[in-house]
């Protein structure tokens, strides 16, 4: 019998790659590979890479130097690069790390196995990054492994808003929105499996739609996807904010599967700062959506992303930020020191902060955002949330673990079921007793059905 292939896999970044992996993984899994978490025993590495932020990108070189050597014991491996680093690198990236064997684009993920037989064929190295009006690894399915609540689901790609400071218009490409069609079907299939969750994916979902004649706004998609039987829970990520139409806002009311809860980033709050970020929208139209949001659904928990030290901005501009926080009053933020990404405008851009004054504010960025994040999770404790159980908790001893519909985390010990046992996938009417750093703590009071 032949021997069943192995692949590791190992992703840096955002969502977005999380899913292009699950695809990756799916399609090799279709050539009968089996995925392995030891990089030891694989046929193929695959890396897939994130350049958003710098440190992802060192991150590949470490994992190169660990990677490679592994060919001197077996000859036969394969080591491949995919996402926004290859993009950007292409044949330099194989002139610079000699022993790797694939470079990959962003819009190449679906021919990565015909590029593994070729290599395995001619035993030479190979860089793909051409970008494709419609790249066909949009339309693979990330099949998720048994017994899975939540999956993701990408429904467009690439960027056209060039913020001044992003690299993902560049190694991602021009916005392309797949299929309305497309997207409802893979979430049926994805009901039918069991899966009870759907993330729905972009760079800027907001604007789904917009450039392909004839297709659905992304709200009308949301009503679509709330309409298959089994999903009871949707999400969705990134919006844009100058992007969030009333439209939308209006389907938090009306959908009952939208989940309250919505990822909104900021980047900063200052009206200078965002001009130079080329973000368009100002502090006060920011807040003027968020105001509607919280007319439409008065609990939504609302997540952002700052950066903080952006050329040029001064401690003045930063303190707006810290207005923002309280102003909006976010459940979580996810900040960062600005890093320079050559190929942007903003890379050009002059009067840097140094890192120290970057690091000292974000510093103070996040000991006041955990101060805010503290309070609004001190505010559940007593309430009751319904819970949809993702699995047994981190820590273990019977405790489970699941989110409420805002997304906050809670860990509940296992309830007393006289109908069976607790499950992932289970829904729960949960208590909130206690709040901790990160998460919170409950009692089972009921299953959301009865
Ligand atoms: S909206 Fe701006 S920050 Fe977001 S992906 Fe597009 S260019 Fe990058």
């Amino acid at each position: 019998m032949l021997k069943k292939q192995k692949i590791y896999i190992e992703t840096y970044g955002c969502q977005m790659n999380v899913c292009d992996s699950g695809k990756v993984v799916h399609l090799f899994a279709n050539l009968g590979y089996q995925p392995t978490s030891d990089s030891r025993t694989a046929d193929l590495i695959v890396i897939n890479t994130c350049s958003v932020r710098e440190k992802p990108e060192l991150k590949l070189f470490s994992a190169l130097g660990r990677y490679i050597p592994l060919k001197r014991q077996r000859p036969e491996l394969v080591i491949a690069v995919g996402g926004c680093v290859a993009q950007q690198w292409g044949r330099k990236l194989l002139e610079r790390c000699p022993g790797l064997d694939i470079v990959f684009g962003t819009h190449q993920l679906d021919h990565l196995p015909r590029l593994v037989a070729e290599v395995r064929g001619s035993q030479k190295a190979l860089s793909v990054t051409d970008f494709l009006a419609r790249p066909g690894g949009l339309e693979v399915m990330a099949s998720p492994a048994p017994a899975t609540v939540s999956a993701m689901v990408t429904i467009m790609q690439g960027c056209d808003n060039f913020c001044s400071y992003c690299i993902v218009p560049h190694v991602r490409g021009r916005e392309y929105s797949r299929p309305g069609s497309a997207i409802v079907e893979e979430v049926r299939r994805l009901a039918e499996s069991g899966v009870k969750e759907v993330m729905l994916l972009g760079q800027n979902v907001n604007s789904y739609g917009l450039k392909a004649s004839g297709e659905i706004s992304f709200a009308e998609l949301l009503g679509q996807v709330n309409e298959i039987s089994g999903i009871e829970r949707i999400r969705f990520t990134t919006s844009h904010p100058k992007d969030m139409s009333y439209e939308l806002i209006l389907a938090f009311a009306t959908l009952p599967k939208l989940c309250p809860s919505l990822h909104l980033p900021l980047q900063a709050g200052s009206d200078a700062v965002l001009k130079r970020m080329g973000r368009g929208y100002t502090a006060a139209s920011y807040l003027e959506k968020v105001e509607k949001l919280r007319q439409v659904v008065p609990d939504i928990a609302l997540t952002t992303d700052i950066i903080v030290g952006f050329p040029g901005e001064s401690e003045a501009d930063f303190q707006q930020t810290l207005t923002m926080l309280e102003e909006v009053g976010y459940d979580q933020i996810y900040s960062f020191k600005y890093s320079t990404r050559p190929g942007t405008r903003a890379a050009d851009y002059d009067d840097i902060i140094s890192d120290e004054e970057k690091r000292e504010r974000l510093a103070r960025c996040q000991a006041r955002q955990n101060e805010i994040s503290q309070a609004l999770l001190r505010a559940q404790v007593g309430k009751i949330a319904e819970v949809l159980v993702s699995g047994s908790s981190k820590r273990g001893e019977g405790e489970w673990s699941g989110r409420t519909p805002e997304s906050r985390i809670v860990n509940f010990p296992a309830p007393v079921l006289t109908s069976g046992k607790i499950a992932a996938g289970d829904l729960y009417q949960v208590k909130i007793v206690e709040a901790f750093k990160h998460s919170l703590k409950g009692e089972v009071v009921a299953d959301a059905g009865s």
